[in-house]
């Protein structure tokens, strides 16, 4: 299922403003840096690797956060090998590099600051391997993520990270960002499933390891410096993935609570009773859920009488004759114990894909109460019904319009998005700030998957503490000492 976004621009910016964050729009590529940087990748004879940045469309301009950028030029080399010599070229100019992969991020890392060099991995998108015995999948960095996961579906096996940006996110990208996703709850994020990986250091070498086993204590685990570090340490050029078995059967219901305490022994309920089968449970606020199914009409109210809150359940197993049942009597049991809940079980795929298309409307939602300020926080799930409580108060004296609360609710994760009036563009920074500072003092995290990147990094701080950021700085200079790959993105350098 391809997704179909709204273009970048109508995903109003994630930004606070362009020109705080140094984006700055009006300066032109310099001609001689980029003249320079097409005569030392002359030799490598590929006509498509270079695109001046005058020529760069939009696609290299900007990702999904609505941050847009100009870059001296763009590469788009086609091997691993073509990216270690495009690298050392760069590095051998001091030229500052920003690494794109699908460019669905949502923290504004890819968008190319004034004299950056853009290196797309569009070009390395081959699935080199489906290994059936060992269950492995060697893949290119630029494979888009549903090409991956069709690929291991139609020879039985289950590539396991799924997200809503799969039509267009690369492996490359959900390895740099350690996406997580649906399906956390029961194969883990990214992380979990990454094997081997190889990298292009920002000196030129390539270093590899494509491990297929899942025992490999020899030394550092040096894959995972690399998984979730966003670019700035090394360009992932491929990659090893454990696939899973793929299920048998899937079922999928969503389930109408009177109130938030009823959403956490929903949860406890499920992941007693159906254990590793439960792949997902999304919570739906009315707020998010109510502008999806009535304004945008996107699926249907599921109940004559909605509750609080809406939960997308879903489980897989691998024997259709039992499962469908089970599932069932699980979901009737919890209905006959807890008072005023109801549940709609999805009777064929189509049903269950209209579930999701709710869920997945994130994107839709938030344009339609643009501007926006939009959160992807974690936090323990026996402080998220106060927050959220607390929040929604608080925003709303700020003046903010109207809110979205939504998420992977399994793993701690929230969603909130928060409109607020055109007319007062300032209120979005003392909207961060708000949110931002009650989760650190709960001691949660700013960014629960979509990373740092360029506009979390004012909050950093306050998930990470002065040690670990001073660690975390000297593991940059001591890879990148030119910072020469994704300057600046999630920290900077005193
Ligand atoms: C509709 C929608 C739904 C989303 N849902 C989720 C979700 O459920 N869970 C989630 O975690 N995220 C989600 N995201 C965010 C985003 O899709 C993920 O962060 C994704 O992993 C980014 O992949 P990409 O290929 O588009 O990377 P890009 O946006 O191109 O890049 C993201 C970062 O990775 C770096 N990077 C990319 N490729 C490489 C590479 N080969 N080597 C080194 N660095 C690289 C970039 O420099 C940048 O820092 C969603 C986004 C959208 C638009």
């Amino acid at each position: 299922m391809p997704i179909i976004p709204p273009s970048p621009a109508d995903h109003e910016a994630d930004f606070v403003t362009d020109s705080a964050l140094g984006i700055d729009h009006a300066t032109a590529p310099d001609d001689t840096r980029a003249e320079d940087l097409q005569a030392a990748l002359a030799c490598l004879d590929d006509a498509a690797l270079f695109i001046s940045g005058h020529d760069a469309e939009d696609r290299y301009r900007e990702d999904w956060s609505g941050g847009r950028g100009c870059p001296l030029a763009v590469l788009r080399p086609r091997t691993p090998q073509h990216v270690a010599l495009a690298i050392a070229a760069v590095g051998s100019l001091r030229l500052p590099v920003a690494i794109q992969g699908g460019m669905t991020g949502l923290v504004g890392a890819c968008v190319p600051q004034p004299g950056e060099v853009v290196l797309s991995l569009e070009r390395l998108n081959q699935i080199e391997e489906i290994d059936e015995t060992n269950q492995t999948m060697t893949v290119q960095a630029g494979v888009k993520l549903q090409e991956a996961q069709e690929a291991a579906a139609a020879r039985g096996l289950l590539f396991p990270i799924d997200i809503g940006s799969k039509g267009s996110c690369h492996v490359g990208g959900i390895i740099a960002t350690n996406a997580g996703g649906n399906r956390v709850l029961r194969y883990g994020m990214t992380r979990q499933s990454v094997l081997g990986l190889e990298v292009v250091l920002p000196d030129g070498q390539i270093v590899t390891n494509l491990n297929k086993a899942t025992k490999d204590n020899a030394g550092y685990d040096l894959k995972h410096l690399f998984i979730g570090s966003e670019g700035t340490l090394g360009v992932i050029t491929r990659a090893v993935f454990a696939l899973q078995p793929l299920p048998r059967s899937t079922q999928t219901a969503i389930v109408s609570v009177q109130d938030f305490s009823q959403v956490v022994a929903l949860l406890r309920h499920c992941r007693h009773r159906l254990g590793p089968k439960l792949t997902s449970f999304e919570v739906m606020w009315r707020d998010f859920y109510d502008i999806v199914t009535r304004e945008l009409s996107i699926g249907r109210p599921a109940f004559p009488v909605l509750g609080t809150h809406l939960v997308l359940v879903e489980a897989m197993g691998q024997d259709p004759d039992v499962d469908d049942e089970a599932f069932a009597n699980v979901l009737g049991d919890f209905l006959a114990d807890v008072p005023h809940t109801d549940a709609v079980l999805a009777t064929s795929i189509a049903e269950a894909s209209a579930f999701w298309a709710v869920r997945e409307a994130s994107g839709e939602a938030a344009a339609a109460v643009k501007p926006y300020a939009a959160f992807d926080v974690s936090l323990p799930i026996a402080s998220m019904e106060n927050w959220v409580n607390r929040i929604h108060g608080q925003l709303d004296q700020l003046g903010v319009t109207r809110t979205q609360t939504y998420g992977h609710l399994g793993d701690g994760n929230l969603h909130l998005v928060a409109g607020y009036p055109q007319d007062r563009p300032e209120l979005k920074l003392q909207i961060c700030d708000l949110v931002h500072r009650s989760i650190g003092e709960l001691g949660g995290s700013v960014s629960a998957e979509h990373g740092i990147g360029i506009t979390k990094k004012p909050y950093l701080g306050l998930s990470r503490n002065p040690e670990e950021i001073a660690l975390m700085q000297a593991i940059k200079r001591a890879i990148d000492p030119h910072q020469l790959l994704n300057r600046n993105r999630v920290f900077d350098l005193p």
